[in-house]
């Protein structure tokens, strides 16, 4: 099976968040069964710093805005995939920046990449069984192909990441494009137009896949709907090789199930954390999705019962770390950037992990948390629901503070006075995360019955 798969990030060589995990979790895990496997991605600034070994592979040529534009493509293989970066030729400052996404023109950047991707594939002599895309930025992709009979491509498959990106842009920006749009005259949605393409859409979790089929007013939700015998959820693996306490080089004193006690004390000690009491996280953007008000509450009532909060969290808006900043207590260790680093130490030292997410379509966190035996705060929804559940964590199901609060008072109620359950939770969390790949399986069987799972 050839399966090409193009997307805005892929770790190691670029991630913000978990759309780069999952990306490169599901090439590793495909690339076991598979051996024809592309990725291909912007070349951004950021690649700079972590530049793979990359040979010029092709020049593609295309028209955009008007204008023709050339672009090279430079090439790597990295666990057995190949890897391309598609860098615009000179003067055209699409990707060499500070930032991946935020940017005023991120539409622009966008489709410039997907027009690029397209007018490579529209050269390949070879067919391609599977053109996997990911999210809106790239989700143009489905009906360039899809109205083209220069490339050769059997199945598009779209994955969501998360409904709430629809990548808007204005109809006039696509009108040199030779396509039938499916949306209004003034404003589309790049996704929407991608699921009304694909052949299958699929989203990270079964129980975000039935939330999005339950969304009556949200118009993307409603395309899907026309889909729904191709639509399914699949839950997301977590890379078992980058994400091991027993092997983490980030980790001052590595452990397993077998000295766990004795590694999160250490791990506690190389934070700089002398002192007992719980020691609770926050690892993760800091955007509403995230249920900030929860998790203020609940930082605030493991200060006052004298726990201690870590709290690793990147935002762009000053109104949200505002709110996280205006917290001040010796107890309480913020630290709002980006530090990979970082969070594998902290996974490596917390007790307890808050993730009262509003919606969570996947959510990589938890899951790490669990195998780093730190249990989860997690509120019932997508994937907090299809992974955790109170054998190895602390749920609630009514999205409420006083819900969210109570859930917490169980967790330190669990932690001072039954250590017996908090340590069976510990071990259930460790052993039950699954690889990459049970997903990469179950995305080949979807693929080839071209069907929902669910
Ligand atoms: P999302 O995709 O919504 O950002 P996930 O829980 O799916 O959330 O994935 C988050 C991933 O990004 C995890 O690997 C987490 O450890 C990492 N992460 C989030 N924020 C930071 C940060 N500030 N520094 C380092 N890693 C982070």
């Amino acid at each position: 099976m050839k399966i090409v798969c193009v997307a805005s990030e892929c770790a190691p060589f670029v991630k913000v968040g978990g759309l780069g995990d999952a990306v490169f979790g599901l090439l590793r895990g495909l690339s076991r069964t598979q051996e024809d496997i592309t990725c291909i991605l912007p070349y951004y600034a950021a690649l700079e710093q972590n530049r793979p070994d990359l040979e010029q592979h092709a020049s593609v040529f295309m028209q955009f805005q008007g204008k023709k534009v050339g672009n090279t493509l430079w090439s790597t293989r990295f666990k057995n995939i190949f890897f391309l970066f598609v860098e615009p030729q000179k003067g055209i400052d699409l990707f060499k920046r500070d930032t991946i996404y935020g940017e005023k023109d991120d539409a622009t950047r966008f489709m410039y990449f997907s027009t690029a991707v397209f007018a490579y594939l529209s050269n390949q002599p070879k067919s391609i069984d599977v053109l996997h895309l990911h999210d809106w930025m790239v989700a143009l992709l489905a009906p360039l192909v899809r109205s083209s009979h220069e490339t050769k491509v059997g199945h598009i498959s779209l994955s969501i990441h998360n409904l709430d990106h629809w990548g808007i842009c204005k109809a006039s920006t696509l009108s040199h494009f030779p396509l039938t749009l499916f949306g209004g005259r003034k404003k589309i949605s790049l996704l929407q137009e991608g699921v009304l393409s694909a052949d299958s859409i699929i989203t990270v979790s079964p129980s975000y896949a039935k939330e999005i089929i339950r969304m009556k007013s949200n118009p993307l939700a409603a395309s899907i709907r026309t889909k729904q015998s191709r639509f399914c959820g699949i839950l997301n693996g977590l890379d078992l090789e980058v994400w091991n306490p027993e092997t983490d080089p980030y980790l001052a004193y590595p452990y397993s199930l077998a000295n766990l006690e004795e590694g999160k004390r250490e791990n506690r000690l190389s934070i700089g954390l002398k002192s007992s009491g719980i020691c609770v996280g926050v690892i993760g953007r800091l955007v509403p999705q995230k249920g900030l008000e929860l998790l203020y509450a609940c930082i605030l009532a493991i200060l006052k019962a004298r726990g201690h909060v870590y709290l690793l969290g990147d935002t762009n808006k000053p109104e949200h770390k505002k709110m996280f900043t205006s917290i001040t207590h010796p107890n309480y260790h913020p630290f709002f950037t980006f530090d990979e680093a970082l969070a594998h130490r902290l996974y490596g030292a917390i007790d307890l992990l808050l993730m009262p997410s509003r919606f969570e379509p996947c959510g990589l966190s938890q899951m790490i948390a669990m195998r780093y035996g730190a249990l989860p705060l997690v509120y019932k929804t997508g994937g907090l629901a299809d992974s955790v559940d109170d054998t190895k964590g602390f749920v609630f199901e009514k999205y409420t503070k006083t819900a969210c609060l109570s859930a917490l008072e169980r967790a330190r109620n669990n932690y001072f006075e039954n250590r017996q359950s908090w340590q069976a939770k510990q071990r259930a969390a460790m052993t039950s995360v699954y690889g990459w790949d049970r997903a990469a399986r179950a995305y080949i069987a979807h693929w080839k019955k071209g069907k929902a799972i669910f």
